[in-house]
């Protein structure tokens, strides 16, 4: 049988670290397992559920490149299946109608609270006729659960999980208004969808057990659970917006690569022993008895580590259109041929995106460019000797390209007896306004004759 995963948000904000991390497991094992992953919308909720949460669920998915299986799910739109299968449970005899009302229930979670147990249905409608019931009252449909032993759940992250049953009440499947509730609809359909392994944050294992009792009332056999430890901040606290970004479009925002994001969330749990791993080459090794059994902490190194690495790999023309917003240019901006050319000396060294940019800007800084503090500090009346010089000489040379410029300038500091740092770097504050930047022949070809020469002479009349 081959492998079916899902990936089941509530469309009730953004898609978050934690989500993203599960809709990226739930992937990478269909695509280890040769299976597929599906995606399903849980957005039975209609008062919490927002369009607007469904399109950043998506969008987040799209940016990361997290592809699902087929077309989403929306659960809303399988209502009536949900009142079938609990009707079927109505009829078999797994589930009745409770007719408690809310001051009794009320009267319940107070009994509970009392004892210091959680809220529980004492069962009182279980073995009773519905005609006792007051004609026309409302009810909801419960399940019928085992009252004695346990639920068993193996688990393949957290080994087997046992609950007794005792603490397990007869839970709601339909609401009074015929609406059902999370723990219903999602058997229902995980069932229809077929899927057999149920990979989530670990914070749903108390609903496997509900959801395990509405599997065997209704004869089917249970999917493989794999509940996978919650993410904590660095501090091993439970994540909230003091840890900083939560939210997956934050990433972007901060200029974090989508592979980079990727890389980064498989290293949350899972120790892949990859060096940078991608969905290709994580794919094959990934499974689930690699995950670890304790919270993963966020590691704000790991994520710039994994960001330097791919903005290493990554396409000078990708690049150079990522950062012409940064820059206040459309991204049709002619300058964009300039920066796919400048890419290869400059993404060696950028953490982000705008880091990016910001040791980019001075290809398009229109003259005279600024100076920053420390190459204002550089270009003292001795180093502009030296960078006269060259002017001179490269007033008659006509040869722009990268290699003749490059042994003009060495050329030039061995005829003035100095080291050529002594050149390069008074030349590199004329025409960058920076103290680090590529190589000033590399530069020079890049900006071209007129524009260098310009710089240059700018400097020299300062
Ligand atoms: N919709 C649920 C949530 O977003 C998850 C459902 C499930 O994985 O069973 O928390």
């Amino acid at each position: 049988m081959s492998t079916i995963t899902r990936f089941a948000p509530s469309p009730t904000g953004m898609l978050h670290i934690g989500g993203a991390r599960t809709a990226l497991f739930t992937i990478l094992y269909a695509r280890h397992t040769g299976g597929k992953a599906l995606l399903r919308i849980d957005d039975t909720d209609r008062e919490r559920s927002t369009e607007a949460a469904v399109q950043a669920i998506f969008e987040g998915l799209d940016w990361l490149g997290l592809k699902f299986d087929g077309e989403p799910i929306f659960q809303h739109l399988r209502l009536s299946r949900h009142v079938e299968v609990a009707e079927q449970l109505l009829a078999s005899g797994k589930a009745y109608r409770c007719y408690a009302t809310a001051e009794e229930l009320e009267e319940m979670r107070k009994a509970a609270a009392r004892r210091g147990l959680p809220p529980r249905y004492d069962g009182r409608w279980r073995d009773r006729d519905p005609s006792e019931a007051p004609e026309g009252a409302p009810f909801v449909i419960r399940l019928k659960t085992p009252r004695t032993g346990s639920t068993i759940i193996p688990d393949r992250v957290h080994s087997t999980i046992t609950f007794a049953n005792s603490d397990l009440d007869d839970f709601v499947l339909l609401r009074g208004d015929g609406s059902p509730t999370y723990m219903h609809s999602t058997v229902v359909d995980d069932i229809d969808m077929g899927v057999t392994h149920i990979i989530r944050g670990d914070d749903h294992m108390t609903n496997a057990a509900r959801q395990a009792q509405i599997y065997d009332a209704l004869g089917v056999a249970r999917p493989v659970y794999a509940h996978i430890p919650l993410i904590h901040g660095p501090d091993g606290q439970k994540l909230s917006k003091r840890h900083g970004a939560v939210g997956i479009g934050e990433y972007r925002d901060q200029g974090f690569l989508p592979e980079a994001v990727v890389s980064y969330l498989m290293g949350l749990g899972w120790a892949s022993g990859l060096e940078h791993p991608t969905m290709e080459t994580a794919a094959p090794a990934f499974d689930l008895s690699h995950l670890g059994k304790s919270p993963a902490r966020l590691d704000a190194d790991a994520l710039v580590s994994a960001n330097f690495h791919f903005m290493k790999h990554a396409e000078d023309a990708r690049l150079a259109e990522l950062i012409l917003p940064h820059l206040g240019r459309a991204p049709d901006d002619p300058a964009k041929a300039l920066l796919t050319a400048a890419m290869p000396g400059l993404k060696e060294r950028a953490k982000t995106v705008p880091h990016l940019a910001e040791t980019a800007a001075f290809y398009l800084a229109p003259r005279p460019i600024p100076l920053e503090e420390a190459a204002h500090a550089v270009l003292t009346e001795e180093a502009l000797t030296r960078v006269r010089a060259v002017f001179e000489a490269l007033q008659g040379h006509a040869d722009w390209s990268h290699d003749a410029l490059a042994a003009l300038v060495k050329a030039q500091a061995k005829a003035l007896d100095v080291p050529f740092v002594k050149l390069g770097q008074p030349l590199r504050a004329a025409l960058t306004g920076r103290t680090n930047s590529p190589g000033v022949a590399e530069v020079m070809a890049l900006l071209g004759r007129e524009e260098s020469l310009g710089r240059l002479a700018d400097a020299l009349s300062a």
